[in-house]
């Protein structure tokens, strides 16, 4: 295997795509994604379950096309901003810049970019926008050798080729479902895993969680990102399939914006980025797309033992930012619409949320500004810090939104039922009295608001938010244990012993 040796493909003239792939059929490898055309290519046949509904079209459904719309946004605003693109070497062709393998700080810096840009397209409220998964991906590839099988290394090089050069949407299933955790092997009965291989390619069967984003991507990344144990061989597989491969069914939880009564009275409905179990009925998985087999340990090394985690965490934490800084911003709103932040002791809660904003903020910077250093010249963010920041996040984010709850307190529950109450000349009246004004601009804009911030921290959506930053990075104890494998302890450690021989030598026991 070479690491840096182009697949298939002419180095001019039309390219040899790595994968057929029935979403990217009828582009032009290459091409940055616009989001109609981003759009167009969800449209292809992939199997949505909605409780026992089966969704014909994605782009149309009403839990769906909202979401969809915000994807196509992002398509459009990195495909319409060169600075988002970088030159790939294997190719020589602009390419997204979530794709890039980086090798330098200021690699570092461009990445961050690109996140930053589209986290801001959604103040951070969408999780696993394109850029979580593929930039995974995009770190497994900086050291695929870890797959232990020089044929699978190659495999995830091309997948990796694949997604770049199609500029695909990623998002994954890594984890096994309820009661794996419970019993000495993570193989239970309901687990996928593998039934059967074939020249065709490797069988699997069953569940795999949770794949958010799962009914509104190009491809699913399927693997292990919690250690697994030996025995675990069945369920030790890893690969790339098409969402609309033969056989994946996407399960998906209730769509939020599927309940939405209006824009003004659920404004963030359109950022339900759904999440979806996935099961595997009988799909053969083509052998180009298998990255590990029977491996326990490659399996779950692909996440920690590359890049991957790491890059794609740092996608997570420079969203979280988005979203903080806007919380915070909205939350200051308020207090200026119901007139509290006159207050010093509101201000001073203000003052103390904006430390934590920028506290993340530093975190983010300094990541990037002590790399951690990879085989083979590729460089990632500060895995240390990046850890730190996992931990952190998960442990402060509720307090954060809680802060916001109290600042909220019942106003959300003193609006009228919905906005059609401005509709009725009567209970509009009484509205515009509540917020003590004749200007209906004015209640409007606190009503908006309101909502809005109902929609952060109080509604369904935002209660399936606070979840996710909770278990975005897995379950509490598996991400502190990762900070516990990657803390610098020996230099640490050195500290003390140095301490204890001074005072022992003090004592002339040394
Ligand atoms: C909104 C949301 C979006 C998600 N998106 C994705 C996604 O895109 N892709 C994906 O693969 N996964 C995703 N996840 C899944 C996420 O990784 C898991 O929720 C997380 O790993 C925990 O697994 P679990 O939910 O099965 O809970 P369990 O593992 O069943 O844990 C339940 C509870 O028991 C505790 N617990 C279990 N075992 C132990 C132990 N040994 N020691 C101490 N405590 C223990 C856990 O901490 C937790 O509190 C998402 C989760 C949420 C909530």
């Amino acid at each position: 295997m070479e690491l840096d040796m182009p697949c298939a493909r002419e180095t001019s003239g039309p390219v040899i795509a790595c994968f057929q792939s029935v979403n990217s059929s009828e582009r032009t490898a290459f091409m940055l994604r616009a989001g109609d055309e981003y759009l167009a290519s969800i449209q292809d046949g992939r199997q949505v379950y909605v409780g026992r509904d089966l969704v014909a079209d994605v782009t149309t459904h009403r839990g769906f096309a909202g979401p969809a719309r915000i994807v196509a946004r992002l398509f459009d605003r990195s495909s319409a901003d060169p600075s988002l693109s970088y030159v790939e070497q294997e190719t020589g062709e602009k390419t997204n810049v979530n794709f890039l393998r980086p090798r330098s700080g200021e690699d570092l810096t461009l990445r961050r970019r690109l996140h930053t840009a589209w986290a801001d397209e959604s103040n951070g409220l969408f999780g696993r926008s394109p850029d979580h998964v593929a930039a995974m991906v995009t770190g497994m590839a900086c050291r695929p050798e870890v797959t232990g099988n020089d044929q699978y290394a190659e495999n995830l090089l091309n997948y990796w080729r694949h997604i770049r050069d199609n500029d695909l949407y990623l998002s994954f299933a890594v984890l096994p479902p309820a009661g794996s955790k419970s019993v000495k092997s993570s193989a239970v009965q309901n687990a996928m895993r593998v039934v059967e291989t074939s020249e065709a390619g490797v069988k699997v069967r069953g569940f795999k969680m949770l794949a958010t984003g799962g009914a509104l991507c190009h491809e699913i990344l399927v693997g292990n990102a919690q250690p697994l144990r030996s025995g675990d061989e069945a369920v030790a597989v890893s690969f790339g399939i098409a969402a609309n491969h033969p056989g994946v069914k996407i399960l998906a939880r209730k769509p939020y914006a599927a309940h939405a009564v209006s824009n003004v009275d659920d404004p963030l409905a359109d950022f339900d980025e759904s999440d979806a179990a996935i099961y595997f009925d009988d799909v053969v998985v083509p052998w180009d797309r298998i990255f590990v087999l029977d491996d326990p340990k490659a399996s779950y090394g692909l996440f920690v033992e590359t890049p991957g985690h790491t890059l794609g965490n740092a996608q997570a934490h420079i969203r979280l930012l988005a979203k903080m800084r806007f919380m915070l911003a909205a939350a200051k709103r308020l207090g200026d619409a119901l007139e509290f932040t006159g207050n010093p002791a509101v201000q001073g809660v203000l003052g103390g949320l904006a430390a934590r904003v920028k506290m993340l903020e530093a975190s983010v910077i300094a990541q990037e500004s002590q790399p951690t250093r990879w085989d083979h010249g590729f460089v990632s963010q500060n895995r240390e810090f990046m850890y730190a920041n996992s931990n952190w996040s998960m442990e402060y984010f509720s307090d954060f939104a809680t802060e916001m709850r109290h600042m909220l307190a019942s106003h959300a529950f003193q609006q009228p039922a919905d906005v059609g109450a401005f509709g009725n000349e009567y209970t509009r009246k009484l509205f515009l009295e509540l917020h003590r004004t004749d200007d209906f601009e004015v209640a409007m804009s606190r009503y908006r608001l309101i909502r809005l911030m109902w929609g952060m921290v109080g509604s369904e959506l935002a209660s399936r938010n606070n979840q996710y930053e909770l278990f975005y990075a897995g379950p509490p104890h598996v991400t502190r244990s990762r900070m516990y494998d990657c803390f610098d302890w020996e230099s640490a450690e050195a500290r003390v012993d140095a301490f204890l021989a001074q005072t022992a030598a003090a004592d002339g026991i040394a």
